[in-house]
């Protein structure tokens, strides 16, 4: 096996364009926003770490940049 070590993964959905954590021995992942089985492979990876925690901090960054455009959207 060339890469047998487990990590993690912050996918977008497909769908709903959100963010989402993933672990990288899954094939699918199904959206906690709105329901939709999202293939890792086809996924946009927005972030991957080895760590479960790393990756976390990733989504929440993300998420808040996510927040801060569209605030600077609406202003
Ligand atoms: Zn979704």
């Amino acid at each position: 096996m060339p890469n047998p070590k487990k990590h993690y993964l912050v996918v977008e959905c497909s769908n709903c364009k959100r963010f989402l954590l993933a672990a990288s021995d899954k094939k699918t992942r199904t959206c906690p926003y709105c329901g939709k089985r999202v293939k890792l492979e086809d996924a946009r990876i927005a972030a991957t770490s080895e760590s479960s925690e790393e990756a976390r901090l990733a989504l929440q960054e993300l998420k808040l940049r996510e927040r801060s455009d569209r605030t600077s959207k609406l202003l």
